[in-house]
Order: structure tokens, then sequence, then C-alpha cells
């Protein structure tokens, strides 16, 4: 019995349904594009496609790993973030549409035709700091993570998005290992999840994202403690920074970077109106 691209679709949503999988339309799609090497508009255009038997079997695989709430960037190993394609093991943390909108503050900071450095502490995929460089041909970057697979990760993804020639990636603990080097720059997704409350994250998260880049210590803000003080010693005069923080921690992560001296601090929200991003400059 072989099965058309429709057909594939349908069956998969229903079982990813069945395993009260978020998104099972979106996530069957997906899989079904992958097994059938197919396109969403192949989808769409010729629905009645029938599937070889391997890509059946390649479906199969997929289907039963998402059953098991494997998220579907690591089952398919990528995922589309802002404008790039971003390569995602079980090292990094898959990159949230969330967290595009730092990427949008960023790229709205500093305009098309701006030269600058730039510095992504907890680079991870390197999904946030590259997404910014293959906008801004005028800039480079340095991406820092204390996990030496993290990095082999940002690594490949530059290289793939021809943008090794303007990244350097650097094993550190924070900025500890940096030189005299400042950035017009500073951007982080750091930790934040309260230790207590990563087994109640869904099971995507808790299961199988790595939790060096989940956890924050007992409140969440273990990670901004110590970069407030660094960012504000490694960002020029004038220079921005921008941080990615939990729905409820602008007020407290706002104040450390306050106490840092740090200028013209503000909260962003999300698109789903949840504060965000913290923001702000470091004094002329
Ligand atoms: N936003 C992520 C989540 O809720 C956490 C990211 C982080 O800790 N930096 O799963």
């Amino acid at each position: 019995m072989s099965l058309t691209l429709v057909q594939a679709w349908t069956s998969a949503r229903k079982r990813l349904e069945a395993a009260h999988v978020d998104s099972p339309v979106i996530d069957a799609r997906l899989l079904v594009e992958a097994a059938a090497e197919a396109t969403r508009v192949d989808i769409i255009a010729d629905p009645h496609r029938l599937l070889t038997g391997e890509q059946e079997q390649a479906l199969e695989a997929y289907v039963a790993r998402r059953e098991r709430r494997e998220p579907v960037s690591h089952i398919l190993g990528r995922k589309g973030f802002w404008k790039i394609m971003v390569g995602v093991t079980r090292d990094v943390l898959t990159p949230r549409p969330d967290t595009e909108t730092l990427v949008d503050l960023a790229l709205k900071s500093f305009p098309e035709g701006r030269v600058f450095n730039m510095l992504d502490l907890g680079v991870g995929s390197g999904a946030i700091l590259l997404a910014i460089l293959a906008e801004r041909p005028g800039a480079k970057g340095l991406g820092v993570d204390v996990s030496e697979e993290a990095l082999a990760v940002a690594r490949e993804n530059a290289a793939n998005l021809g943008l090794a020639g303007r990244v350097a990636l650097l094993r550190g603990d924070w900025t500890q290992g940096l030189a005299d080097e400042s950035f017009d720059l500073v951007v982080s997704n750091p930790p934040y999840i309260p230790t207590r409350d990563i087994e109640g994250l869904q099971p995507e998260v808790s299961r199988y994202e790595p939790r060096l880049a989940l956890d924050g210590g007992p409140d969440g803000l273990d990670a901004y403690r110590i970069l407030a003080p660094e960012i504000l010693r490694v960002v020029k005069p004038g220079g921005r920074f921008l941080v990615e923080i939990g729905f409820d921690q602008a007020e407290a992560v706002q104040a450390l970077f306050k106490a840092a001296g740090a200028a013209e601090i503000a909260t962003v929200r999300d698109l789903a109106n949840k504060d965000r991003v913290v923001m702000g400059v470091r004094p002329a």
C-alpha cells in the first residue's frame, strides 16, 4: 500500500494529535516534506504524488520519534530562524520565534550600511549572531560559548551561510577569556529558567534540550548577575546591549543592568505580548 503526499500528511497529523503534540498540522507537513523530499508547494500542487517505499519508511521513523515528543528540529537537524536556516543538534537550544524580537531590535539599532562589531555571549547554534551578520555585510562578530559541542554547531552554520570570514568563535566562560577588545553591540540569550521549573516545561524542552542553555539557577537570574557587569565592561561607551529574558524577569534584569551602570534601559515585548528583551546602552 502506498500513500500519496496528502494521505501521508493526514495520517501523520492524526498520530501527532493523538500524541498531544502542540502543532500537529505544521509538524506533520514538515516531516512529510523531509521524508518525501517534497516542498511545501509540491504538497499543494501535486497532492496525489505517491511516496516511494523508502520515503514511507523514513516518514514512519520521523513520526515515531515525534510521537515520543522529540522536537522537529532534532529530527530534521535544522530550524528556520529569522531569514536563515540554522543547523541544530541536541547540544544547542533550538532557536525560538520569540528570539526574533531580539534580532529585529538589533537590526533596527544598527541600520543597513553600518559597520560594527558584535559579541554574542552563549552563542549556541549561532542563530542570533548569524541572522544579524547575514543582513549586515559591514559587520563582524565574535561568538563565545562554554560548550565545545555548541561551538562546532555554530562553526558549521557560519560556514554553510558563507559567513565564516566575518565570524570568530571562542570557547569561554562568558567574557572571561576575552582580550581587551570592545564591541558596538553585545547580545545574549542566556539560560533563564528557574531550576525547579525545568521539569514542568513541555517534554520537547525538558527531555531533549541542553540544561546548560536553560537552567538559570534558583530564581533564573544567575546568568544576568554575572552578565550585567561583564557586558558593561566589554561594550564600547555609547554601545548597545540586548539580552533575552523570561516573561516575568524584566524588573529584576533592568535593576541588575542599572546597578552595573547602564543607561536608556528599556524592555521590549515579543509577538505574544510578553516581556522578552531588555536593552540599554553604556553611557558615552
Ligand atoms: N525560551 C526558552 C524556553 O522557554 C528558554 C530559553 C533560555 O533559557 N534562554 O524554553
